[in-house]
């Protein structure tokens, strides 16, 4: 199976969110179970300097674009092939969607518009290159354009999947960007690149891509209604019997107690006496009081409305009553910022509060906290609550997309049959989490019955292998179609 993978972003040369870590991991997990593929990137400058073997393949100038340049190299770590788009003009700049005020940079149009009519041609017939994919994997509205390419370009068309990492990002722009971009006329109307007059990106690639993904089955079957959809819905509910959800793995090499190195004390689920060490080690570090006892919440996340810490705020200081610690790292919005700060500073010893973004104190706090905390609005699949069932935290998730599908509540029948991973929320309400929680501290006196909770969660498989085996299937229902 040969693919080409076509995205805006990887790990470890160029990130902005979750879709990096997904174009750093997955091709290289697909390489693993025996597929031949191979990445295209922008050549941003941190691509270009990272990359190792690169070489030219072609120089040539395009209408509109200008003068362009095809690279090849491959990723550092993984060895994957990278094919990567020079253009100065284009990609020459620091930030990659935006300017250092966050403002979108002005030509971001072109900037993907290259990215995907180089997607659909070295995909297509008339590939200049000696690797000719069975399939074209594109990933969000960045590469939205490119099934669309394809789909007017010369037969034989290649089959295209397109993943939908985050919805809320639909790459719209006015409609006389459109005609810069080379697509006929007769795309430009609602069954096709149109939405309200512009051109959306997105809405090209979920009309024209032959088969839909997203990032768990249960944010697959929300999107297609308008209180997840986000304007979408409608389509995604047209094209449903094409969309598949295909949940995230995580990097288990990075994320595994028993050899993180952020950690003072490893662990595993046979000994978790390590565990403990590391309980005492994040009070200490961020001057909670010192006991083994308190439970201990964690909290890692962007601080926005979509995470639901305003949820958490509201029921935090109940929770201190109960004899609870809080500890919370995060930046984002400034006003849930400043809630945080206050309550910390109100509630010294018991709510620990770190602003800022810190990887190593992520780790510590995943494994030094007895429970997780991540009740989000709406989740496309989350990590956060996959690391926290590996390091042995219960998670406390509120009952949508990714979140359903990772986490088993700890309901007296999934107790009993050995099923059970960690908390559900049904209603994301500060009266239902405060009841959950506090119900959740009833389990934990019961150490038994914990340590049982917390051992499945830590037996749970969130490899990349499963993924890409789901991933092989959709590209070969694509290639069939
Ligand atoms: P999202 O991609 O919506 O932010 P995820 O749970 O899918 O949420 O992934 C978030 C990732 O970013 C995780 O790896 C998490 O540990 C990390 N992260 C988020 N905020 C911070 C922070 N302040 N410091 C360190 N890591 C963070």
């Amino acid at each position: 199976m040969k693919i080409l993978f076509a995205t805006s972003e990887a790990h470890p040369l160029a990130k902005t969110g979750g879709l990096a870590d997904v174009s750093g991991a997955l091709p290289a997990a697909l390489r693993q179970i025996g597929a031949d593929v191979r990445v295209l990137l922008p050549g941003y400058p941190s691509v270009l300097d990272r990359v190792k073997r690169l070489t030219r393949i072609f120089n040539i100038d395009l209408p509109v674009h200008g003068e362009t340049a095809l690279l090849c190299g491959v990723m550092p770590d993984s060895e994957v092939p990278l094919y990567i788009i020079e253009h100065a003009g284009y990609y020459g700049r620091e930030g990659l969607y935006q300017d250092k005020a966050g403002k979108d940079w002005p030509d971001n149009a072109q900037r993907f518009g290259l990215l995907s009519q180089f997607a659909a041609w070295l995909a297509g017939p008339q590939t200049p290159l000696d690797f000719h994919p069975d399939v074209l994997h594109c990933n969000d509205w960045q590469t939205g354009l490119a099934p669309a390419y394809l789909h007017f370009g010369k037969p034989p068309r290649t089959p295209s999947i397109f993943t939908v990492h985050n919805l809320a990002y639909q790459g719209i722009f006015p409609q006389d960007t459109f005609d810069l971009l080379g697509l006929p006329p007769e795309s430009f109307s609602m069954h096709g690149v149109e939405y309200f007059g512009k051109l959306s990106f997105l809405k090209a690639g979920l009309f024209y891509a032959t088969r839909l993904t997203t990032v768990s089955p249960t944010y697959a079957r929300e999107i297609q209604t308008e209180a997840f959809g986000m304007g979408m819905q409608g389509l995604l509910y047209a094209r449903k019997d094409v969309l598949h959800g295909i949940l995230n793995g995580i990097d288990t090499v990075e994320w595994n107690p028993s050899r993180d190195k952020y950690l003072d004390a490893t662990y595993s689920a046979d000994n978790l006496a390590g565990k403990a060490l590391d309980k005492l080690a994040i009070q200490d570090e961020l001057g909670l009081e010192r006991n083994p006892n308190a439970p201990l919440l964690g909290m890692v996340s962007r601080l926005t409305l979509q995470k639901g810490s305003d949820v958490v705020i509201e029921t935090a200081p109940r929770l201190v009553e109960l004899g609870a610690q809080i500890v919370v790292l995060g930046n984002g919005d400034a006003a849930l910022e400043t809630a945080w700060q206050n309550l910390a500073a109100a509630h010294q010893g018991k709510i620990a509060v770190h602003i800022g973004y810190n990887e190593g104190l992520s780790h510590r706090i995943e494994a030094g906290s007895d429970l997780f905390l991540m009740p989000s609005r709406f989740e496309p699949c989350g990590l956060n609550q996959m690391y926290s069932l590996r390091y042995g935290t219960p998670p406390v998730v509120h009952n949508v997309g990714g979140l359903a599908d990772t986490v088993v509540h700890a309901s007296l029948g999934n107790l009993s049959q050995g099923t059970a991973t960690g908390f559900v929320v049904d209603v994301l309400d500060a009266t239902t989490l405060f009841e959950t929680i506090r119900r959740a501290f009833v389990l934990y006196k019961h150490k038994l019955a914990w340590r049982q909770l917390v051992r499945t969660g830590m037996a749970q498989d969130f490899s990349w292998e499963n993924s890409a085996r789901e991933y092989l299937d959709v590209y070969q229902t694509a290639i069939k179609a």
